[in-house]
């Protein structure tokens, strides 16, 4: 009867993406076989709230688009130069392990690269491995350790197949459930995202594999043959098993390149887009392994742009994230079913996140409200408060996960 008279008093303000999930005029139930799936936020005023706004933001840290990036074969320089690089740290200096190349940096310890999260924090740019694990552990591959520790610092695990296999005779079934099998007894990382392996010349496995990868459950299957490395951020977007083009980076193309991907961002920003682009390479040591890498000086100087342009010293509006957190963001901004209630100088959002898929690794959503004062203190129950904008007057941001 309690839990009855609980659901009633928030039946009241249903709105924004709730209204497209069609939910227009349903209560938030949060519950799900006995399970509270409800989370609820408490946002405090000084005064009482008059007129106030709340909907959830397109992307995380209502950020104007996003940026995902892959290392393709589960190479070394992954851990050893690219994070630290990304993340804050020493860079591995020169040496030439596997295949006879340059696979480390210069040595040197970079600050690392950031945007914002809306509310004066810096957040680091992540990324996404793709792995294929009976290489893990092998000379120019990363360990499992490191695997763990890429992981564990947020950035993405990718299945790239067991072994790596193309070609006509591939068993893609084997290849796939036999990656993720592996990898979940190793580390416990259950992969959501399968990248084709075998280059442009390769179409015979493709089919085999999107279907193979599909049908396991995997959320998203990238490959350079589907149509467009950039996804539009907008009402017709699909975030249900995706299909994802691929931006490739490699330095045989960075010096007559580059130019041209960053004025593709800008004319896009400039035309209202909000466009997200997801791009890959190989390696990224100081050679060009296999002529399909990115070199790490090629690296400094695209990532740096990209930095100083649009990260928290340039506009702050870019996200760089793995293709993974992009899209279970889409997917929780598609279909997240929640109400707003007002009781003084309160304002009360009650999310119900029954209605999602239960194995999204990055469970989040940043609200936007305006209530045309700063916000006093925010409480919640059964989710985190990663960030909220303090001392602000206007639109204000919430950055909420569980
Ligand atoms: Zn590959």
């Amino acid at each position: 009867m309690i839990r009855y008279l609980a659901v009633l008093a928030w039946i009241g303000i249903s709105f924004g993406t709730a209204a497209r999930a069609g939910c227009m005029n349903l209560p938030v139930k949060g519950n799900v076989n006995g399970r509270d799936t409800s989370i609820t936020v408490m946002i405090e005023y000084k005064g009482a709230v008059r007129h106030f706004s709340v909907r959830t933001a397109p992307l995380k840290y209502n950020k104007d688009f996003a940026w995902s990036f892959a290392l393709d074969d589960g190479l070394a320089s992954g851990w050893l130069v690219a994070f630290p690089y990304f993340n804050g740290g020493r860079v591995a200096p020169s040496f030439k392990g596997a295949w006879g190349a340059d696979q480390g940096g210069d040595g040197e310890v970079y600050p690392g690269l950031f945007f914002t999260d809306g509310c004066g924090n810096k957040v680091p740019f992540r990324a996404a491995v793709a792995i294929n694990a009976r290489s893990i552990g092998r000379p120019g591959s990363l360990d499992w350790e490191q695997v763990d520790s890429l992981y564990k610092a947020g950035w993405d695990v990718f299945s790239h197949g067991y072994t790596h296999a193309t070609g006509r005779d591939v068993d893609a079934l084997s290849e796939c459930r036999e990656n993720n099998k592996v990898v979940q007894e190793r580390l416990g990382i259950v992969m959501r995202q399968f990248v084709v392996p075998g280059g442009p010349g390769d179409t015979i496995s493709e089919g085999p594999y999107t279907k193979a990868a599909f049908g396991q459950g995997m959320e998203a299957v990238h490959d350079g043959h589907f149509p467009g490395h950039t996804i539009m951020i907008d009402r017709d977007l699909s975030p249900e098993r995706m299909r994802a083009g691929r931006l490739f980076l490699y330095s045989g193309n960075m010096r007559d390149s580059m130019d041209r991907y960053f004025r593709e961002i800008r004319d896009l920003l400039q035309a209202g887009k909000r466009p997200w682009i997801n791009a890959f390479t190989h390696s990224t040591g100081n050679d060009n392994l296999w002529n399909i890498s990115l070199r790490f000086p090629d690296m400094k100087r695209f990532f740096g742009r990209l930095e100083k342009e649009y990260g928290h010293t340039g506009k702050d509006n870019i996200w760089v994230a793995s293709f993974q957190a992009v899209q279970e963001y889409s997917l929780i901004h598609q279909s997240l079913v929640y109400s707003v209630r007002k009781a003084g100088n309160r304002i009360y959002i009650r999310i119900d996140t029954g209605t999602l898929p239960v194995e999204l690794r990055h469970k989040c959503q940043t609200f936007v409200l305006d209530s045309g004062q700063p916000i006093e203190k925010i409480t919640c129950v059964n989710g985190s408060i990663e960030s909220y904008s303090r001392n602000t007057v206007g639109k204000q941001l919430i950055n909420l996960c569980w």
